[in-house]
């Protein structure tokens, strides 16, 4: 079985959104859910000297995100209906619409909040890593999308080769030991020492505010 996974590179992300925006129109969600999300993560302070002087300490940096397809998904264990699948042949994780009952235990499971929940159709969906475009020899649209080339899709052992010194997770993310998630990240210098911030756009990612 291969097992594909997410590259994310945060020295270069703008958090320009182009990625979310991509994923929404490709997958036709409404302004308000997105598969993709970018989030705003800012912390540090301004300090003042003796004489005056300020002195920044400030950072702001941005980190696109989605499923990560992890190698013991929270989601797959969590689905009373089992409509959570991980595909045997790339090891993406998807939801069958046919099969979901709508009881969103995949939502609250999920240690990054990936599956979301739709009250038209009671039913939670997600990314599935475009598994329609990787079968057919494609990479996921949001990949294609990032300006910047920040995004990369493979399989993780390719991708751990290419980028031997990506990490599983930075701040906000939670620690990557948990589900075994298939993301590899190029920290920036603010991300590698980054304690202290809090993300800035909490109301588009709890689907409050528009994307766009
Ligand atoms: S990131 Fe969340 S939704 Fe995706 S496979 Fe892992 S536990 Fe499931
Ligand atoms: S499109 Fe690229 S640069 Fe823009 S937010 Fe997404 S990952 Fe970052």
């Amino acid at each position: 079985m291969a097992q594909y996974g997410f590259y994310f590179d945060n020295t270069r992300c703008t958090g320009c959104r182009t990625c979310t925006m991509a994923c929404k129109d490709y997958k036709d969600l409404d302004q308000k859910h997105a598969f993709r999300n970018v989030c705003d993560y800012e912390g540090g302070e301004l300090t003042v000297g003796d004489d005056g002087t300020v002195v920044s300490g400030v950072y702001m940096y941005h980190v696109s995100s989605a499923c990560n397809h992890c190698d013991n998904p929270a989601c797959v264990a969590a689905c009373p209906a089992g409509a959570v699948v991980k595909d045997e042949e790339t090891g993406l994780v998807y939801i069958n619409p046919e099969v979901c009952g709508g009881a969103g235990t995949c939502v609250e499971a999920c240690p990054y909040g990936v599956p979301v929940f739709f009250e038209e159709t009671q039913k939670a969906s997600k990314c599935d890593g475009c598994r329609d475009r990787v079968a057919a020899g494609l990479k996921p649209v949001c990949v294609g999308s990032c300006p910047l080339r920040a995004l990369e899709f493979d399989e993780i052992e390719t991708l751990r080769s290419a980028h031997p010194d990506a990490v599983d997770s930075i701040a906000p993310l939670p620690a990557g030991d948990a589900t075994g998630p298939n993301l590899l990240i190029l920290a920036s210098p603010a991300a590698a020492d980054a304690s202290d911030g809090a993300v800035t756009n909490t109301k588009q990612l709890a689907g409050e505010e528009a994307w766009a």
